[in-house]
């Protein structure tokens, strides 16, 4: 009888894709098939399929390591590593106070997980010091969306909503690259003929707009917010308006009108470098009916210092034109970690409670401490947004011993190698992870932790529907899982409430914590999932699945969603170097920081080190030949890549993927100044100056 694969899903992005794990007489144990799914049909992309060879590599982690005197690491036993970190936890606060102990989460770790390390922090370690990684990736969204909205979940519809789509405009979003099994559900745009795609550089998904399949804007980087106010002011001044929705289904729109009234196509032209007359092409574009319009967005959109007002400009122009819970048409924005969904919603924000709940409010404060058994007065308030806190590392007033989970910062984080310094600076430092990453170079302990084909568990998608992760292979022994490891601490430290070690148990836990939030699990269960019900939240016990919100209300008290005039930052910090612009991003071949897929052999061999795409035009200006060695530098630091020339890119403008560390992470070169209402970094928009190096 041929063997059953075990189905789960991808251990990579937010699509999530299904696949199904076979055992495999090889050297890898289990081999990946596609698995028929509304996202990927199927479909996988190469870091799907060769997933699996994470499982058995050779660089795996396998016991905890402990820095001793002299520097070099030792293989210890589990007793002696939970013995010393908690010995460190209470030297710490002893002499700093509660909140000298920090986690740094990470938007991959399963919703069990990110639930647990949110009550941990504040019931074991009783500190207010938590946040994550997703930070750096959907913060702004996440925060306009709760603005405008009143509730934050990515793609408030199905991903298969999309195949009906006639018009799609996709704003700072790579697809064909980060998430290619997405582009299947472009066809119907494209086949209409209005892909619009914007993006600074020609990506492969402005590239699917080739052959009349639709338009490819190229404004100059970091000028989103004014081209949406651009295509809003038509929008309105045309008469493209839905009038009656925005009369029944929103406020603020006698304010957005004034905000919107000198944003006119010839000034915005001037700005963004975007022809006037596509401007009005694609406003009228949008505004055609009766066939779908949906507008999304992605990385590009947010990660500036205005990257929430960006966002929100993107959902004025969709409320605008009357799309958001329309029955064929949305606004949605793309989530890009595994878990970027449903790492946000259970307590790894340092603002926040599981359910979606605000850390501040005296309400969610008392439903989650009857949940976790506690008086709400255990419960620490607001800690500090990720940028902050890694600011603090070290500091009088900092954190002093930090637990790492789920992330790479040293290569992650803006202003990387200030980064490092601050690691360097911690009392102690603990980090866990599959493999010994260039975070954990720093640390003082490493603890080896299992990975996705090892641990049950869910994941939450980038359409907010929660989705088993299965086991099919025993962990290597020596490996504990993350649920194992806050167990046993939370016993040496004497924590209120409970910290089981079975994720099961503790998804029943997050449903009574979520029960009433935002984010209401309550009505999930593993059993659902496995029956195959879509389980979208919100659902709550007793109710029903929510494949599409906003049909009837949003989630404002009023049922109205907010129109909320924005208008781009006068004061953009260009430093003193420039002009050549940096922006960064993903590649193909590679997820995040790297450190799991530059060790696949395929994968590595493909995309082996990191590349500067510039214009030829400047590499002229700068003396850079293709192929040549350059080093970027800007206020915050440098980095060092390999040019390649292609008219793909604006001249001006340079980009690198982030997923490297040797020639130094380019996140070193990468600012931390942050957007001040969600804390997310400037990632895309860094002045820099070039210098072409000699071959070595
Ligand atoms: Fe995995 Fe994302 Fe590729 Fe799908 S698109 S196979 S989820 S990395």
């Amino acid at each position: 009888m041929a063997p059953t694969p075990t189905p789960t899903h991808c251990p990579y992005c937010a699509l999530q894709c299904a696949m199904g794990l076979l055992p495999d007489p090889g050297p890898v144990p289990v081999r990946v098939e596609g698995r028929d799914f509304p996202t990927n049909r199927g479909g996988l992309c190469r870091k799907g399929w060769t997933s699996a060879d994470l499982l058995t590599h050779p660089d795996r982690l396998t016991a905890p390591l402990l820095r001793g005197p002299d520097g070099t690491f030792a293989e210890v036993s589990w007793d002696q590593a939970y013995d010393t970190w908690t010995a460190a936890i209470r030297t710490a606060q002893q002499t700093y106070g509660p909140d000298a102990v920090g986690v740094f989460g990470g938007a991959s770790l399963t919703n069990e997980k990110a639930y647990l390390l949110g009550k941990f922090t504040r019931l074991a370690l009783r500190s207010s010091r938590i946040d994550y990684n997703g930070r750096f990736c959907m913060a702004s969204a996440a925060t306009a969306g709760n603005r405008s909205f009143g509730i934050d979940r990515g793609l408030p519809f199905p991903v298969a909503d999309l195949d009906a789509a006639h018009t799609v405009l996709l704003v700072g979003s790579n697809v064909a690259d980060t998430m290619p099994p997405f582009v299947q559900h472009l066809a119907g745009a494209r086949a209409a003929g209005r892909l619009v795609v914007v993006d600074p550089r020609r990506t492969a998904t402005a590239d699917l707009t080739d052959d009349g399949q639709g338009l490819h804007l190229q404004p100059r980087p970091g000028t989103d917010l004014a081209l949406l106010l651009g295509l809003a002011h038509v929008v309105l001044n045309e008469g493209l308006a839905d009038s009656s929705y925005v009369a029944t289904r929103t406020s603020g729109a006698e304010d957005l009108r004034r905000s919107l009234a000198t944003w006119w196509p010839e000034r915005v032209e001037g700005l963004t470098g975007v022809p006037a007359g596509l401007i009005r092409d694609v406003a009228v574009m949008l505004a055609e009916r009766p066939r779908g319009t949906y507008i999304l967005t992605g990385r590009g959109v947010e990660q500036h210092v205005d990257g929430t007002d960006t966002a929100t400009a993107a959902i004025n122009l969709a409320l605008l034109l009357g799309l958001p819970g329309g029955p064929d048409s949305g606004y949605g924005t793309l989530t890009g970690q595994g878990n970027g969904q449903g790492a946000r919603e259970h307590g790894q924000k340092a603002d926040q409670l599981p359910g979606y709940r605000s850390i501040s409010s005296d309400r969610d404060r008392a439903a989650v401490a009857a949940a976790w058994g506690v008086d709400p007065s255990v419960i620490p308030g607001p800690g500090l947004p990720a940028v902050a806190l890694l600011r603090s590392l070290g500091r009088p007033e900092g954190v002093h011993c930090l637990w790492v989970n789920g992330a790479n910062i040293a290569v992650s984080a803006p202003a990387a190698a200030a980064v490092e310094e601050g690691l360097d600076r911690l009392d102690f430092l603990v980090v866990s992870d599959i493999f010994f990453s260039e975070t954990a170079a720093h640390a003082d302990l490493v603890l080896p932790t299992t990975q996705w084909a090892e641990e049950e568990g869910t994941m939450t998608n980038l359409e907010g529907r929660v989705l088993r992760r299965r086991r099919a292979l025993t962990p290597p022994a020596g490996v504990r899982s993350d649920l194992q490891v806050m167990a046993a601490m939370a016993r040496r430290l004497d924590a209120p409430g409970s910290f089981p070690e079975d994720p099961a148990e503790v998804f029943e836990e997050l449903r009574r914590a979520s029960a009433g939030g935002r984010a209401d699990y309550s009505g999930i269960t593993y059993a659902a999932i496995e029956a195959g019900e879509a389980a979208y939240w919100p659902w709550p016990a007793g109710g029903t699945p929510t494949p599409r919100l906003f049909t009837d209300r949003f989630a404002h008290p009023d049922g109205r969603a907010r129109l909320v005039a924005v208008a781009p930052h006068p004061h953009r910090h260009h430093g003193e170097h420039g002009p050549v612009v940096l922006t960064t991003g993903r590649l193909l071949e590679h997820y995040q920081s790297g450190n799991q897929t530059r060790r696949v052999a395929s994968l590595a061999q493909a995309a082996p080190e990191p590349r500067m795409e510039i214009h030829p035009r400047t590499a002229e200006q700068y003396g850079l030949p293709d192929g040549g060695m350059v080093r970027l530098t800007s206020d915050w630091g440098s980095a060092t890549a390999r040019t390649t020339l292609t008219e793909a890119i604006r001249p001006g403008c340079v980009f690198v993927p982030f997923h490297y560390a040797h020639q130094g992470a380019v996140n070193r070169v990468v600012g931390d100044r942050t957007d001040p209402l969600s804390g997310m970094p400037e990632f895309k928009g860094t002045p820099v100056t070039l210098t072409s190096l000699p071959e070595e």
